[in-house]
């Protein structure tokens, strides 16, 4: 592991090197998706360069445990628990069971994101599945006088901690604003920063899911399910913690609060966030009503791993706007560059290994870089013009994409299959015409002429246009 990974930390502020806690090994954890909606395309800005730094860590030799959850319970329209449970929303809307809505969505999600060449997560784990867990925790929080009951639910305590507001600077009520959006002010709390461990008597007396509790029959607050989920699987410490920015608060700062005053120590070094993709009209979100999918898009005939190399083109923590404009600009980019690697001759020359060494350096340095994926696409456009043999560069595209997922070297055949193209005869084809270019070029018009009869003797036929060489089947 030459190259060393820096990487922004929101609880530092800062760009900093990445040094997991067990050497060679990374414990990461991810805030899964909330399973009452489709995911929509901002959602997976978020998983796509989640994805690009798993992949990024196992490029550079890590041994990667990743945890995702799935909030199947818990999560309230607004953020500060208040407003009605999502899950119980979708529920009604769709007339189906809560149970039935999650499985629907989490599977929708799963398909959205093999579109996407997004890995699964090793461990992925409902909320449900745990409410044992989460009791345990909220006992432990009870125990050590970091939560206390009141008007029949359990409130974490934020009075009780050293500093609440570890990963951020914002003033308190600057931050509160965010996640006011249909507040009522809920009277049983101690603290306006307190938050729910566990609702039992609440004004959600039809939710469908509840459990038996020792403080009475109710359901698990949204936050402790992820600090409960990542130490079920990652144990006591976790090297790197990722969502999108609106996750910072109050999430992952209640995350944090309940976490470290239940271990006592402190939890994750690393806080990994995803800025938003946004569309003319502000931050794309599930509650907005109308928006986009990886189905619309695939709908609309584009290609979902085009809009991954749309949010590969910018870097993760810049906001990122949306517009089907700048998405057709990255069709003809795919296209482009598939077809460029798709036409290599693989078998011409041998593979060049300390070329091969030098432009694989190149490129991990840049992805080291914090994550400059933009940069990681330029190296691999050099590196394609570099003059070296043709099998150097697609195992050179074929290792790059190990981290970038786009299927650089078969998704021209692919294409082409699908078009009844044989992307074989096309490569022969590109290469026949740049050979007779190359012979035109040295005047020796016998060569050009020659190659031409034997095109044509296989049934192609070379046109010359303004627009360069062209050619079809006879
Ligand atoms: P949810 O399903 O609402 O719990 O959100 C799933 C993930 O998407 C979380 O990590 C959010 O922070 C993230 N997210 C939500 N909206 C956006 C957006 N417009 N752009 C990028 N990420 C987002
Ligand atoms: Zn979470």
């Amino acid at each position: 592991m030459e190259n060393k990974l820096r990487i922004y930390n929101t609880l530092t502020r800062k760009v900093e090197q990445f040094i997991p806690n067990e050497e060679g090994k990374v414990a990461m954890y991810t805030c899964g998706p909330t399973v009452y909606h489709f995911a929509h395309i901002g959602n997976l800005r978020s998983y796509i360069m989640e994805d690009l730094l798993e992949k990024t860590l196992r490029y550079m030799g890590y041994d990667v445990k990743r945890v995702m959850n799935i909030t199947d319970v818990g999560h309230l329209s607004s953020d500060a628990d208040t407003g009605e449970d999502k899950m119980l929303k979708g529920a009604k809307r769709e007339h189906k069971t809560v149970m039935e809505i999650a499985k629907f969505y989490t599977d929708a999600f799963f398909a959205d994101c093999g579109d996407l060449n997004i890995k699964t997560p090793d461990v992925v784990e409902p909320a449900t599945n745990c409410i044992p867990e989460f009791i345990h925790m909220i006992e432990g929080l009870m125990e050590k006088g970091f939560a206390y009951e009141s008007g029949g639910n359990i409130y974490f305590d934020t009075s009780k901690l050293k500093e609440y507001y570890v990963l951020s600077n914002h003033s308190e009520e600057e931050l509160l604003v965010g996640v006011r959006e249909d507040v009522d002010e809920d009277e049983n709390k101690r603290n306006k920063t307190d938050f729910v461990l566990w609702f039992t008597k609440s004004k959600f007396e039809d939710q469908e899911l509840k459990w038996e509790s020792p403080w009475g029959t109710g359901y698990p607050g949204w936050h402790i399910e992820c600090s409960c989920i990542s130490m079920k699987h990652l144990g006591e410490y976790m090297d790197i913690h990722c969502g999108g920015v609106d996750n910072i608060f109050p999430h992952h700062t209640n995350e944090i609060a309940q976490s470290e005053a239940y271990l006592g120590h402190k939890w994750c070094n690393y806080w990994f966030h995803v800025h938003h993709l946004n569309d003319k009209a502000g931050k794309m979100s599930k509650s907005k009503g109308e928006f986009l999918t990886v189905s619309l898009l695939k709908e609309k005939g584009y290609d979902p791993r085009v809009y991954r190399l749309y949010c590969l083109q910018s870097h993760y923590r810049k906001p990122l706007e949306f517009s089907f404009e700048a998405l057709d600009n990255a069709v003809a980019a795919f296209d482009k560059l598939t077809k460029r690697i798709g036409s290599l001759r693989k078998d011409e020359g041998a593979v060049e290994p300390e070329k091969f060494d030098a432009w694989k350096a190149r490129f991990q340095a840049v992805l080291c870089d914090d994550l400059n994926s933009s940069m990681a696409l330029t190296v691999l456009y050099d590196m394609l013009k570099e003059d070296m043999s043709d099998a150097t560069k697609d195992a050179l595209a074929e290792d790059f994409d190990r981290v970038l997922s786009l299927d650089l070297t078969t998704a021209y055949a692919q294409k082409e299959s699908e078009n009844g193209v044989d992307a074989e005869l096309e490569a022969y084809v590109l290469e026949r015409i740049e050979e007779r270019k190359a012979a035109k070029k040295a005047r020796d018009f016998a060569r050009a002429d020659e190659i031409r009869a034997q095109l044509l003797e296989k049934g192609i036929v070379l046109e010359d246009t303004r627009e360069g060489v062209k050619w079809k089947k006879a």
